[in-house]
């Protein structure tokens, strides 16, 4: 059965070790140990682990709505997406959001819709213009939003240098009724679990903030959003937020914790999934102090926080979209009736230590 109560609906942020990637991204984030490949998907322990934990998401007595992070290209992966079908189909899921390249949405949707509830699949649709065709990309986007009614976001990534990709990007999103998120690109080279210094994190900041923050609005990234970014990097003392109440960071081994800046600190390790008996005991209070200090850098982590501002009609089935106002979707819906533009209701409540 599941349970209604409060908080009832839960977000879980898990990162599984899925590497496969057909793309060869210079400034991709999965390095080190959590490096991507272009010729292996997983190794048996780590597939092994992934569909345990799966499997522990899915007997969950609450509802979850989750994002399925991977460090490689997840449609790369039929094992990967199979187990993401199968998570779909289950009552207690209010949606499995998926991020991918887009690259190969047109070719293996079809075993979302096969072998899952489809209705249920979002997705985080990240440009990388070196690798392939924006028409391309964004028909692939299109499709998986009208062909199959998915919840969609394109994403795009800003660094000193693609402003023009950036801009042809947001007017092709537009053009085609696709949701469109602007995020700051980080430096893959920045130590894992650092995140001290905005400008050594992410390259458009380095010379003068202002400027990069500027910029980075103009093309059309969310400013309440940056402004929350910037502040949740810098100063977290007094801040109160529910992450470990209705929000949740599973890693690839299992292990749990609050946030992912809580995982990078190895703070408070709440258990692990994989150990016999584990039972998930979300906190009775809503907002509770967070005690990382400062770093709070991915937006799946930071968009609990208290401070930021409640926004109107249900939340989104994703952890990284916000809807900047409701004309907007509104507007999305006017110029193609988009299938599925606005059907999920999902949990309310709330880009990686491991794969960001
Ligand atoms: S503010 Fe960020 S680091 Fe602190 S508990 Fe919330 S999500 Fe975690």
């Amino acid at each position: 059965m599941v349970d209604e109560t409060p908080p009832g609906r839960i977000r879980i942020w898990y990162v599984s070790g899925q590497r496969l990637c057909n793309f060869r991204c210079a400034y991709c984030v999965s390095v080190n140990d959590y490096a991507k490949s272009n010729i292996a998907d997983w190794s048996d322990e780590d597939r092994s682990r992934f569909e345990k934990v799966v499997d522990w998401i899915a007997d969950r007595p609450f509802r979850v709505g989750v994002r399925l992070a991977t460090l490689g290209e997840p449609f790369a992966s039929r094992p990967f997406l199979s187990k993401a079908a199968g998570l779909s189909t289950r009552p207690n899921i209010d949606f499995v959001e998926l991020l991918t390249n887009g690259s190969l949405l047109k070719r293996r949707l079809e075993q979302l819709d096969r072998e899952g509830d489809i209705r249920k699949i979002s997705l985080w649709v990240t440009y990388h213009p070196t690798e392939i065709p924006l028409a391309r990309f964004i028909a692939n986007a299109r499709f998986a939003q009208e062909r199959y009614g998915c919840f969609v976001v394109v994403n795009g990534l800003l660094f000193p240098d693609n402003e023009q990709q950036v801009v042809d990007l947001g007017r092709a999103a537009e053009d085609a009724g696709l949701r469109f998120n602007l995020d700051l690109g980080y430096d893959p080279l920045t130590p894992h679990g650092v995140h001290t210094e905005l400008g050594a994190m992410v390259p458009v900041l380095r010379e003068q903030a202002e400027n990069g923050i500027d910029r980075a609005i103009r093309l059309g990234a969310h400013p309440e959003l940056l402004d929350l970014n910037m502040a949740a990097m810098r100063d977290l003392r007094g801040q109160m937020c529910s992450a470990g109440h209705d929000y949740f960071y599973i890693g690839i081994r299992g292990d749990v914790y609050r946030c992912s800046r809580y995982q990078a600190l190895d703070k408070d390790r709440i258990g692990n999934v994989l150990d016999e008996g584990f039972e998930l005991r979300p906190a009775g209070e809503p907002w509770t102090a967070c005690g990382a200090g400062f770093g709070c850098g991915n937006k799946e982590d930071f968009l609990h926080l208290r401070r930021r501002r409640p926004t109107a009609g249900p939340p989104p089935p994703s952890l990284g979209w916000v809807e900047r106002d409701a004309s907007a979707a509104a507007g999305r819906a006017r110029r193609g009736g988009v299938p599925g533009a606005l059907t999920h209701a999902a949990p309310a409540g709330p880009s990686t230590e491991e794969t960001h």
